[in-house]
């Protein structure tokens, strides 16, 4: 059957026990990219089976962040707590078709499959006696009937292709608890069944419940959707992500100021070696491009190094004005009513390119404008030149206080008074910044505004009074 007679249906389908993280995100965006490169859906569904871990809020925060992300679902399907009834309805069809049976057990409900032998002896069971049982009310769950006819089972992953198992590997595993409850293998069935799911594209940690799976499928003469696996990422040290290192969840990288750009760009080159490494893509663009048989099978390696490379490629991408915004209180001194100064704006152009998040460049800034620490932290004496510098820039008028004014006021006076220019601007910068380096001297003291740069350079104002700003 061709790609294109099928609708692409794609689905990312947590539990919502907790927040969502870089490889819960790296599994949706995939989901994302190619049900939007088919024109098809992309769902969004709350596994909620673990009723006592799972929790609204949590359903709450994976929908908003998501949606940060750029990668929102198109539909929200049905939690699997309200579909009980809809599962009890397509297993007592398997109970009918003889691909399920009630097991009197002593071991009914204590988990999933977890039997040593394959089958188990209530599958022998006569009809009467199981009906007798179960009408007294004896506890029972339902286990799946693992066709025998053939050695092998084969099932098809779209990534790893045909993989072949022994029937007699798979046990007849359980459909529905004791208590009424349906297992999550079996309801993934169902959910993904009525929504239409054309790809079931999940971490590979999901690839053991594939041939069950597959088995109800053509026990119930569904047609399966196709298997993808992708590999899971690991930390530097190759282990599992895990939740407990909070700082892997999608929100507390956009509380640390990180931009859903970075984190966009940055996860579609985990196993899609194709992505666009030199740039900031949207999520539409990487779907036009992103094919999932170009998923490569190599397990992919958190590494936040790599993030940041994404990171100040995606405040580049922010015009100044906008980071301007971002910055807040911070200048709130050195803009106009009108905007921010052009200095300030240029300011934040020499401080960005190293700047990952939007809290290193607020950082930046505001180190480059800090004051020296103890007020003046000047190795010595203060040169002899220094007051009548002071008194040279407090000549500029206020409204000429710009970068470009103060720098033609300090070189005449550098050069009048033969300084020498390195031991003229180290000096002044160690007076005014505390710091060796930095952006450059006439912006910073342009961005200070006049008032601060004077206290700076001679410890008060000339005539404090005469000071407005
Ligand atoms: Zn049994």
């Amino acid at each position: 059957m061709g790609e294109t007679s099928v609708r692409t249906v794609t689905r990312f389908a947590p539990s919502p026990t907790g927040s969502l993280h870089i490889g819960g995100a790296h599994t949706a965006l995939f989901n994302y990219l190619w049900a939007k490169r088919g024109g098809g859906v992309f769902i969004l569904r709350f596994e909620d089976t673990d009723r006592a871990r799972s929790s609204i809020i949590y359903e709450e925060s994976i929908l908003r962040d998501l949606t940060w992300l750029g990668i929102a679902p198109d539909q929200v399907a049905a939690r699997q707590s309200e579909r009980g009834s809809r599962y009890a309805e397509v297993l007592a069809g398997l109970a009918a078709l003889g691909a399920a049976y009630p097991c009197f057990c002593s071991h009914s409900g204590a988990g999933e499959g977890r039997v040593e032998e394959a089958r188990d002896p209530c599958r022998g069971l006569p009809h009467d006696e199981r009906r007798g049982r179960m009408s007294a009310g004896e506890a029972h769950c339902w286990r799946f009937a693992v066709p025998e006819g053939d050695v092998f089972f084969t099932f098809r992953d779209r990534l790893r292709g045909d993989m072949t198992l022994r029937t007699d590997s798979i046990a007849d595993f359980v459909l529905a608890r004791g208590d009424g409850s349906h297992t999550y293998l079996f309801a993934v069935v169902v959910d993904d069944h009525d929504s239409g799911v054309s790809h079931v594209i999940r971490g590979e940690e999901h690839l053991s419940n594939a041939p069950k799976q597959e088995l109800i499928y053509r026990a119930l003469g569904w047609s399966a959707p196709e298997w993808v696996h992708i590999p899971m990422i690991l930390d530097n040290e190759r282990h599992k992500l895990s939740k407990r290192g909070g700082a892997i969840s999608i929100g507390s990288y956009r509380d640390a100021g990180w931009l859903p750009g970075a984190l966009i760009s940055y996860l579609a080159t985990l196993s899609w070696s194709r992505a666009p490494a030199d740039r900031i893509s949207t999520p539409l663009a990487l779907a036009r491009a992103f094919d999932v048989d170009a998923v490569a099978l190599v397990t992919p390696v958190h590494d936040e190094e790599r993030m940041r490379h994404f990171g100040r490629l995606s405040v580049a991408d922010v015009p100044l004005e906008d980071l301007f915004g971002c910055l807040g209180v911070l200048t709130q001194n050195t803009g106009t009513a009108s905007g921010p100064s052009p200095d300030m704006l240029l300011l934040i152009g020499e401080m960005r390119p190293a700047c990952a998040t939007i809290d290193d460049l607020k950082a930046s800034v505001a180190l480059s404008l800090a004051a020296p620490e103890g007020g003046g932290a000047f190795p010595g004496a203060d040169p002899e030149w220094i007051g009548d510098l002071a008194k040279r820039l407090y000549d500029i008028p206020r409204e000429d206080w710009e970068s470009e004014s103060i720098k033609n006021c300090m070189r005449s006076f550098q050069k009048e008074r033969e300084i020498k220019g390195r031991d003229f601007y180290h000096a002044l910068r160690l007076k005014i910044t505390g710091r060796g380096e930095g952006p450059p001297l006439a912006l910073i003291m342009s961005c200070l505004g006049r008032t601060a740069t004077m206290e700076r350079i001679s410890g008060a104002p000339p005539d404090a009074s005469l000071l407005p700003n």
